[in-house]
């Protein structure tokens, strides 16, 4: 904050309270709000009626619970008086930022991803640990539905069953199942719905979660086709291999986040599917599902040890077919880790 010229940071509903303090804000009406002056005592102001949910830790924060004819800026600006600059959750209610820049007219506000990203997308051992086990869940999720029947069944159908699994094997939520079949596997970000899955589908099947007691996120993206493949889908998902393991290969502790962008996507382009890779190659992962570092062309920061992102090339043929491949990996200084392990190859399926 110093660094940054930042005299207060203000965080509310998001992934930046909880990675301070272990409290998640209810993503309410009501304000919730830590208070964080550079050099001074931290206060995070919280609704009476969700104060019995904050779990107490004095020599980190004070909580201020306000009541329900209090005016939970006017607590805030008090406490942040005599600040210049201030940085501010990204995901804060409109509502509440605009409150506050009319209560402080002299500060300046600025995003809180400054200060907390850095911290936050370098990950220590527990959370490395965290990111395994969730990452281990959902491997074993992938492994089962190899076994499973996709014909005949609607893509709400297997999602449902995917984010059962995820459950039962120690998610305490799941985030997303996409599952996305024949045509609509060439939609990256499909909503899974009432089509019947039917043989020669590809099926691209992309499921997190968040690991139980308010663990890290998983992430990953088998493919799957409904009996043999055909020659334009084997032929697309053998480049597709490729690129994966080049991206992964390319994730080095000092690689720039858009070299490995480069790496896996020069393997797609050189084999004419360029068009069709329409995504960024990944994202950072952690407490939630996609944060820095992206992975992304123009993005010259260069990978860390303790890094934690998705290598997830894709290349989708509108109205035909698609596939993804994604793992979870991190680097360190020994080379990149995958904490993925569930074959990537295109899983044959009935
Ligand atoms: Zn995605
Ligand atoms: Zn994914
Ligand atoms: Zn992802």
């Amino acid at each position: 904050m110093s660094r940054l010229g930042v005299d207060v940071l203000l965080l509310s509903v998001g992934a930046d309270l909880p990675y301070l303090t272990g409290y998640e804000a209810m993503p309410l009406e009501r304000l919730t709000m830590l208070v964080l002056p550079l050099g001074g005592e931290a206060t995070l102001i919280v609704p009476r009626l969700e104060a019995p949910r904050v779990e107490e830790r004095p020599e980190a924060f004070t909580v201020r619970p306000w009541d329900e004819t209090e005016d939970p800026v006017s607590i805030v600006a008090g406490l942040a008086g005599g600040a210049r600059q201030a940085a501010i959750g990204d995901r804060t209610w409109a509502r509440f930022l605009l409150g506050l820049q009319e209560a402080l007219p002299g500060v300046r506000f600025r995003p809180a991803t400054k200060v907390m990203s850095p911290l936050r997308a370098v990950k220590d051992a527990a959370e490395v640990e965290s990111l395994r086990a969730a990452a281990g869940a959902v491997d074993e999720v992938a492994l089962a539905m190899r076994d499973r029947p996709f014909a005949g069944r609607t893509e709400a159908g297997v999602s449902r069953e995917i984010v059962a699994r995820m459950l039962e094997a120690g998610h305490e939520r799941a985030n997303f199942a996409i599952v996305a079949s024949g045509p609509n596997a060439a939609s990256p970000h499909h909503e899974p719905g009432a089509r019947i899955i039917v043989e020669g589908d590809s099926v691209v099947c992309d499921f997190g979660g968040r690991w139980g007691g308010g663990g890290y996120c998983s992430d990953i993206t088998r493919t799957f086709v409904v009996g043999e493949p055909s020659s334009e889908l084997a032929e697309l998902y053998a480049v597709l291999r490729v690129a994966q393991e080049r991206g992964v290969e390319a994730a080095r502790v000092g690689t720039t986040c858009e070299d490995v962008d480069a790496a896996a996507r020069a393997v797609i382009d050189l084999a004419g599917y360029g068009e069709y890779f329409v995504h960024r190659t990944g994202h950072g992962i952690g407490l939630e599902e996609h944060e820095d570092p992206y992975l992304v062309r123009g993005n010259a920061e260069p990978l860390q040890a303790g890094h934690a992102f998705s290598v997830e090339p894709g290349i989708y043929l509108p109205g035909r077919c698609g596939a993804r491949i994604e793992d979870i990996v991190v680097a360190t200084e020994s080379g990149p880790e995958r904490l993925n392990q569930a074959p990537r190859d295109l899983a044959v399926v009935a």
